[in-house]
C-alpha cells in the first residue's frame, strides 16, 4: 500500500509540469487506501530486544541465581510412587494463536480459550500455551534429548497454581502437529493466528505410555519464579531430524540446576 501511494505522487507531481504524460496517464490507477480486512490484521508485534542471553546465564539475578528450587534437573534417584495417578489430559483441536517470541527465543502457541485441559492431584489446569527448547532442558541420568516441549497449565479455581508437562523430543517419525505448525511461524516479534487448527494431544506420547517423574520447579527463563509442579513424561515423542532443524532457536536450555529436591515417579 505505502509502495502504491508513493506511485501516485510521482504521477500527480509529474503531471504538473509535463501535460501530455498526464494525459497518458490519467487512468493510471491511484489504488485508494482500502479499509478492508487483510489476513494479516491481527497481527501484534513486539521489538525484539533480548533482556537476557543463553551465553550469560550467572548473570539472569533473582531467583535464577539465588540457590533456590530451579529448573531443569538432570532426573535421578526418583522414588517411586504408587499412589501417583496420571494427568487425566482432556486436550482438544482448536485455532491457536502463535508467537515468534524472540525475546525469550522461543515458538510460544496459545491454544484457544479452555480448549485443552487436564486435572492432576485433584486440581483441574487449563493449558496456557506451549513451547519448544533446543537441545532439551530436562536430563534423565544424564542423558539430553534432542528437543524438549513444555504445556505449561494454569489452575483453574487458582490462577497461581502453575503445572508444567515436560515432553522429550528424539529424533525419528515427522509429528503430524509440528508437520502443520512449522508452515504458520510468524516473523520474529509477530504474534497471529494462522488458519489452521491443532490438538497438543499429538505433543504427548500414547496413552498407556504416561509414566512421569515430578517434582518442584521454576520457571527455566527470568523470573525463574520457584513454586512450580513439574511432571516429565518418560515416553519421548518423535519429530523428524528435519523439523528439529527447521526449529528456528537452537542453543535454548538452560544449565541443569542444583537437585536439591525430592523427585518421584511412577512405576512404569
Ligand atoms: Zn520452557
Amino acid at each position: 500500500m505505502r509502495h502504491n501511494r508513493m506511485f501516485c505522487f510521482v504521477v500527480l507531481t509529474t503531471s504538473l509540469f509535463v501535460a501530455p504524460i498526464a494525459n497518458a496517464l490519467a487512468a493510471a490507477p491511484c489504488a485508494p487506501v482500502s479499509k478492508a480486512k487483510s489476513p494479516q490484521s491481527d497481527r501484534s508485534f513486539e521489538p525484539c530486544d533480548p533482556e537476557f542471553t543463553y551465553a550469560n546465564q550467572a548473570d539472569w539475578g533473582g531467583a535464577c541465581n539465588s540457590g533456590g528450587i530451579q529448573s531443569p534437573i538432570n532426573i535421578s534417584n526418583a522414588v517411586v510412587d504408587e499412589r501417583l495417578s496420571a494427568p487425566a489430559f482432556s486436550y482438544r483441536s482448536a485455532g491457536p494463536s502463535v508467537f515468534n517470541d524472540c525475546n525469550h527465543y522461543t515458538i510460544k502457541v496459545f491454544p484457544a480459550g479452555d480448549s485443552s485441559t487436564l486435572i492432576y492431584g485433584g486440581h483441574p489446569y487449563r493449558l496456557k500455551e506451549f513451547h519448544f527448547h533446543l537441545p532439551a532442558e530436562d536430563l534423565i541420568a544424564g542423558d539430553r534429548s534432542a528437543m524438549e516441549v513444555h504445556l505449561v497449565h494454569e489452575g483453574i479455581d487458582d490462577p497461581k497454581l502453575t503445572l508444567v508437562v515436560a515432553v522429550l523430543v528424539k529424533a525419528g517419525a515427522p509429528n503430524g502437529l509440528i508437520a502443520i505448525l512449522w508452515q504458520h511461524i510468524p516473523d520474529e516479534g509477530v504474534r497471529e493466528s494462522p488458519p489452521i487448527t491443532i490438538n497438543p494431544d499429538r505433543l504427548l506420547p500414547p496413552r498407556d505410555k504416561r509414566g512421569f517423574y515430578t517434582f518442584a520447579g521454576s520457571l527455566t527463563t527470568p523470573p525463574c519464579t520457584p513454586g512450580l509442579t513439574w511432571i516429565v513424561l518418560k515416553e519421548p515423542i518423535t519429530f523428524s531430524p528435519d523439523q528439529i532443524k527447521r526449529y528456528t532457536y537452537h542453543g535454548t536450555a538452560r544449565k541443569d540446576q542444583p537437585v536439591n529436591r525430592e523427585i518421584k515417579q511412577t512405576k512404569n
